[in-house]
């Protein structure tokens, strides 16, 4: 894929569910959504910056931002997308129709199990799962392996085997039951996330071999990460120049919610004229790939088709 940046864009906070581990509370989640912009607006802003994107539009659930089918098709003309989602709303089997699959890097969709079975909803996620699937969009399917999660994950490998696809762990990073994780897991917690996200590796290794671009969201490998967050702190990192933060009102941040760097929409971005370390906090995914110290544990490097252990 051909970008010359890539952003991780926070199109909306609000969700149409509330699961315990989310990033947002349930007033946030449940806000009224607001745009700042329709799908044509959005497109010449980025297409007026002069550079090629690859945008992952995150949230919140983006799917359910008005006209999303048509945002992703403005969008994909010119641009690249990748893409967080629960994978619920019926405006995901429209993409099909109006966006080239090669123009996507990947799509990370979120199985949310006990969300899902609380709303007895499983089946537009299968739908809308299989629908992508069938039009050779690059899907991911990962499960937050919060302890109840890991618990049931044979549930989610069984609600997923029908439709041919996999659930992948994903580190849990937050409270529960007075816990921090991914600190409190266990030894047998860790064993069993490490034998699942090896059998994950290989599930989807083919599929990630013929595609153009490794997923910048590498849940693939969180198992590198159970026993702690490196520290990224003062290495030279290139975001800033080749990947920023958009938040939903068009603010560019370097990243980590810090450091300004116009709007996207008042026309008054700009990236800065080289790397600088990093003086902020950690920004999961993008820093293993925009930062110097790069990932590097057990011999072990962050790409997504490397075989298991
Ligand atoms: S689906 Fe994602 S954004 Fe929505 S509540 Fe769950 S974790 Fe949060
Ligand atoms: S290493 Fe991570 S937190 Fe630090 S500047 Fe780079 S992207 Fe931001």
């Amino acid at each position: 894929m051909n970008y010359s940046i890539e952003a991780d864009w926070h199109l909306l906070d609000t969700c149409n569910y509330r699961c315990g581990y989310c990033f947002f509370g349930p007033e946030t989640l449940g806000a009224k959504l607001r745009t700042f912009s329709d799908p044509s607006g959005w497109g010449s802003a980025f297409d007026e910056t002069g550079a090629i994107w690859l945008l992952h539009l995150t949230g919140g659930e983006p799917s359910i931002y008005p006209d999303f089918a048509t945002l992703c098709e403005r969008l994909t003309a010119r641009h690249y997308i990748s893409l967080n989602s629960n994978l619920t709303h019926a405006s995901l089997a429209d993409l099909p129709r109006v966006v080239d699959p090669s123009r996507v890097s990947f799509i990370n969709a979120g199985l949310h199990l006990e969300e899902r079975e609380l709303r007895k909803n499983n089946a537009p996620f299968l739908r809308n799962a299989e629908t992508l699937r069938a039009a050779d969009f690059p899907l991911i399917v990962s499960l937050v392996a919060t302890p109840s999660a890991l618990r049931r994950f044979d549930d989610a490998i069984a609600l997923l085997a029908p439709i041919g696809l996999f659930p992948v762990p994903k580190l849990f990073r937050g409270s529960a039951d007075g816990k921090i994780y991914p600190q409190a897991y266990t030894e047998q917690e860790k064993q069993q996330f490490r034998l699942l996200a090896a059998r994950a590796r290989d599930f989807y290794q083919a599929d990630l071999l013929r595609r153009a671009e490794p997923p910048s969201i590498d849940i693939l490998n969180d198992d590198l990460f159970l026993d702690g967050m490196p520290s990224y702190k003062g290495a030279l990192c290139t975001a800033g120049v080749r990947f920023v933060q958009i938040l939903p009102n068009g603010d560019v941040r370097r990243c980590g919610g810090g450091d300004p760097m116009g709007n996207i929409l008042a026309r008054t971005f700009a990236r800065r004229a080289g790397p600088a370390p990093c003086d902020t906090q950690h920004c999961y995914y993008f820093c293993n790939k925009y930062s110097d110290a790069g990932p590097q544990r057990d011999g072990r490097t962050m790409q997504p088709f490397l075989a298991a252990e």
